[in-house]
This record gives C-alpha cells, structure tokens and sequence, in this order.
C-alpha cells in the first residue's frame, strides 16, 4: 500500500505507512465511517506516500460526542493540575525520544529537510508541550475587593476562577505539520480542554503518529481525538458543530473568514493565526555580515512557507545593491533537494497545488516588471521543487508585494528616507510579523511601537519560543499563541461573589 520502501526511509516510519493510517476516536484507532480512504504524497518525488482514512461530517459527529463525553463526564476533569501537567511532559518526553523518526515522517510528508525536522520542529514542539505542562498548575483566578454602592455595610468575597473552553476543534495547516499540533494541543490540555484534530490533507501522518504517543502517555480517551480529511467536508463540519466550544484554526486568510462564519451558529470562540506579508527593514547602519544571511533566511527558511516570511525585503538606498546580491547570492547557493538527502537545504514546496500557485505568482510578477536576480523557476522535473528567487524592480501595488507568495520567493525595494518607510512597511492587510536591522538602538526600539505586527524581530529573524506570544494584527488573525497569552484563548473567566456580612 505505501511506497516502495528506500533503504534511506527509518524502519519504524516504513512500518507505519506501509498500512492505511486510521483516526483516533475515543482512545480507538478507527476507519472512517464511509470507509473511504484519501492519499498523502511525498513532495519530492510525487509519489504517493500513505494512505489515511478520509474523515468527513460523520467522523467529525463521532470525534465531538467522544470530546464532548471526556469533558463533561470523563476522569480528565477530575484530574488534578498537576496530573495534567505530567501527562502533557509525559508526550514531550516520548516525543523527544522519537525525535528520529518524527523528523523522517515530517521530511517525507512535508518535504522538509529531515536535518531540520530534526533540528527546529520536533524539538520546539517537545518544549511547547514541556512549557504547556508547566502551566497546567499555574492558571489562576484572583480575588477582588468589591464597593458595592447600593448595599452600605455589606461585604463580599469575590473571586475569579479560570475554567477550561470545553470542546475545542482544531484545525491545522501543513506547513510545520507536528509543530502547529503541538502549538494547538499544548494549551487545550494543560487547561484541560478536550480536543478534537483536524490535520492538514497534504500532511496527515506525524499528528497521526502523535496519537499513538498520546494514548501511550495514558490520557484518558476521548481527550484528544484525530479526524484527518479535507477541510471543505471533515474542517468545515468541525467549525460549524454545535457542540464545539471553541475553534481554533491556522491557514490562509480566505479559510479563515469562512470558520468565523461557521462559528457563528452556536457562537463558538475563535481564535485564527493567518497569513502574512511580512516587512523585513534594513537600514544602512546595520550589520550587514549578520542582516544578509539573516534577510535570506527570513525568506527561504521552511522554502517561504511561514506565515511570518520576510517576503518584503526593505532595504536603504545606499546599502540596497550590497544587501540585495547578498541575499540573492545566498539564494543561488542554496542546495535544493530531497528532504532526506543529508546536502539539502531547501526541499520541495508541499504539494503540486501550492508549486503552482507560487509559479502563478512569479509569472505575474515577471509579466508586471519585476525582475529575477535569483531563481524565478520551478526546479527539476519530478517533485514540487521551486527555486530561491529575488525579485527586483518590484513596485508597492503589484501582485508579489501585496498578496501572500507561501513560497521561496521575496520582493526587494529600496528606500531612501527612514521616515518613509514605517507607512510602507504598515501598507498590508495583514500584520503578523515585522523585522528591522539597524545598530541604532533607539530607531528600533522606534520602529517596533511603530510596526503593526505582532511580532517584531529586531537583528534576528524567525526566532520561536514557546514563552513568546505570536499572532497577528489585521488580518493576520484573532488571539495570540504560545506564552501565556495562549491561556486566555482556552479558559473563561468565572466571577464569583458571596456576600459574608
Ligand atoms: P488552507 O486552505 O487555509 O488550509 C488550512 C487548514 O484549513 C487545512 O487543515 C485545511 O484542510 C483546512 N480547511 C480548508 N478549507 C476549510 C473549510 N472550508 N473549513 C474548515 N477548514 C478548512 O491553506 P492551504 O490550502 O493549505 O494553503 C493555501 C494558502 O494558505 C497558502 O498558500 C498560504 O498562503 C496560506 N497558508 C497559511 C498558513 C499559515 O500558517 N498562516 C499555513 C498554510 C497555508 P485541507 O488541507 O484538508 O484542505
Ligand atoms: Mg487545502
């Protein structure tokens, strides 16, 4: 059933796709009702690489019953915090023990290099879920001192408690496919949410595998249940159930609007982590042995596929040709390839739907003017491989600069006076994330009020923390994820108040 098994591929993850994967529902490993079954394919060969039960509405009804029945009556709610606690570093734990082979089920799945898989995504997604754990015992209410005008001489005692959502539908993309169910799962739980997971068509596998890790770590079932499919049958009956307490969704911005239309029903929370089109700020006093190679990362790492890329490359007059053949240089160099040849630094773009979404744009950026100084082309003739590209002579209304690429592909523009470039940079329907080099501190400590973005990186890029609230401004998304922020958008407050004299 599933590809021809290279002696390259890790044996436990040739054992795992060898079978058609099913879903997790109610601590069981089920087929979908209909019994149908949809294909994964690996991104550097187009092959297909598993196959996986195809979850639509009726899962999805069978999912929240089995999440809605863990909350309301299930032992998850009559654990302690800090049993909850142990069982979320538990997973981390055996996660990391399974670093190997979570980085070959990502890099064959996604396409990722699996020295980065190794490196970035499964460790981060092991500390999201050790700092989640840390939290399960520190969520508290407070107690506030009332001055009730209209009962002279009473006293109350009020407090506050923070309770668990409930139900909460997650739906994730397939870019960083492990680390956004990590990011989702780890708050639901250490508030003691139940959780029921969409995964991404394109990348269905290391959730999957995940649910073995989570019943192996002992969570009660029904807690966390898996439902891959599409998001137009087994995603969109997630966000519209009535028993959903709260959706949480990452993807594009268009998906986005439509799951805050389904929510509407029951009026479910939303909380949404969507696109980018993000500034990257170079002025001519920074240090440019670090803002070059730090500008070409901001873009090519995860081959553009972040929400937060730095796809629009601003870049001060008189350093402009430096900077931009710098990042255009390490652009050319970069080895593109198989995610699991060790060589490779850029593996295939995820899909053939999204290798031609991004050649759509680049011939319309190149039909509007622009021109490629780097790349510009899909690469190879079998996979979805594109090729690091630097657009130049690009203007602030074409297509490349205002829409989302999701791809290897940045637009470089000058700018000459550093007041002008806080309207240009903020000149975006979304606002996820914004970086600026300089060695002044003072401008950018002034740039980052003046950013509308949720993120600001100042001499760095990219960098992730699961301390450190991320989420947009705009039309970037509703809510913040990671930190403690994150907690807000799992728990309600409950106000309670006795009268004692
Ligand atoms: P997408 O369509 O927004 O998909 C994200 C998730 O939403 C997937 O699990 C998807 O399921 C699901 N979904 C799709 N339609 C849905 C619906 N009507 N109701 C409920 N759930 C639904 O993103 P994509 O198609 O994978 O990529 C398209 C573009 O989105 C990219 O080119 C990029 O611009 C942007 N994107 C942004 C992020 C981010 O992190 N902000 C991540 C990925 C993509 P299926 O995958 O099964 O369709
Ligand atoms: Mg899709």
């Amino acid at each position: 059933m599933g590809i021809a098994v290279s002696p390259q591929i890790h044996p436990q993850v040739a054992e795992f796709i060898d079978q058609p994967r099913k879903m997790l529902i109610n601590g069981r490993w089920v087929n979908a009702a209909s019994g149908k079954t949809f294909p994964t394919y690996n991104p550097a060969t187009g092959e297909i690489l598993a196959h996986v039960a195809e979850g639509d509405r009726e899962d999805i009804n069978q999912a929240v019953k089995a999440a809605r029945n863990a909350f309301d009556n299930g032992p998850w709610r009559r654990m302690t915090a800090s049993q909850r606690g142990r069982l979320i570093w538990k997973l981390a734990d055996l996660l990391e023990q399974h670093t190997e082979e979570f980085g070959y089920i990502e890099s064959l799945d996604n396409g990722k290099p699996l020295n980065i898989a190794k490196a970035a995504d499964v460790p981060l997604a092991v500390d999201l879920f050790r700092y989640m754990a840390g939290w399960a015992t520190k969520i508290e209410g407070n107690t506030i001192p009332l001055s009730v005008p209209y009962t002279p001489g009473a006293k109350y005692l009020a407090y506050t408690l923070r309770e668990p959502v409930g139900v909460v539908g997650q739906i994730i993309p397939w870019n960083f496919p492990l680390l956004m169910a990590a990011w989702k799962l780890g708050p639901a739980l250490a508030t003691g949410c139940t959780v029921v997971l969409k995964p991404a068509e394109q990348t269905p596998l290391s959730a999957l595998r995940l649910g073995d890790l989570i019943m192996e770590a002992g969570f009660p079932e029904g807690v966390v249940n898996i439902v891959p499919g599409y998001g137009e049958t087994a995603g969109a009956a997630l966000a519209a159930h009535p028993d959903v307490d709260k959706v949480a969704f990452t993807g594009s911005t268009e998906v986005g609007k439509l799951i805050v239309h389904a929510a509407a029903g029951n009026l479910k929370k939303v909380s949404l982590e969507l696109g980018g089109k993000s500034p990257n700020v170079v002025f001519k006093d920074a240090d440019l042995e670090i803002a070059i190679p730090g500008s070409a990362s901001a873009i090519f790492f995860n081959h553009g596929q972040c929400c937060c890329a730095g796809s629009r490359l601003y870049v001060e007059k008189s350093v402009y040709d430096q900077v931009v053949e710098g990042v255009a240089e390490a652009a050319r160099k970069i080895k593109v390839g198989s995610g699991l040849d060790p060589d490779t630094q850029m593996g295939p773009l995820v899909s053939e739907e999204q290798m031609n979404r991004v050649c759509g744009y680049l011939d319309a950026g190149l039909s509007e003017g622009a021109k490629a100084i780097a790349g510009g082309h899909k690469a190879g003739d079998r996979g979805y491989f594109v090729e690091p590209t630097v657009l130049v002579n690009t203007q602030e209304k074409m297509k490349v600069v205002q829409e989302e690429i999701f791809g290897p592909v940045v637009v470089a523009m000058p700018f000459t006076d550093p007041e002008e470039i806080i309207p240009r940079a903020n000149n975006s329907d979304y606002g996820l994330a914004a970086a600026v080099w300089t060695r002044d501190i003072g401008k950018a400590h002034r740039m980052a009020e003046q950013l509308r973005a949720g993120t600001v990186w100042i001499n760095c890029y990219n960098i992730f923390d699961a301390a450190m609230p991320f989420g947009g401004y705009k039309q970037s998304g509703w809510g913040r994820e990671m930190g403690h922020d994150v907690l807000n958008l799992y728990t309600q407050t409950k106000a309670v108040c006795t009268r004692i004299a």
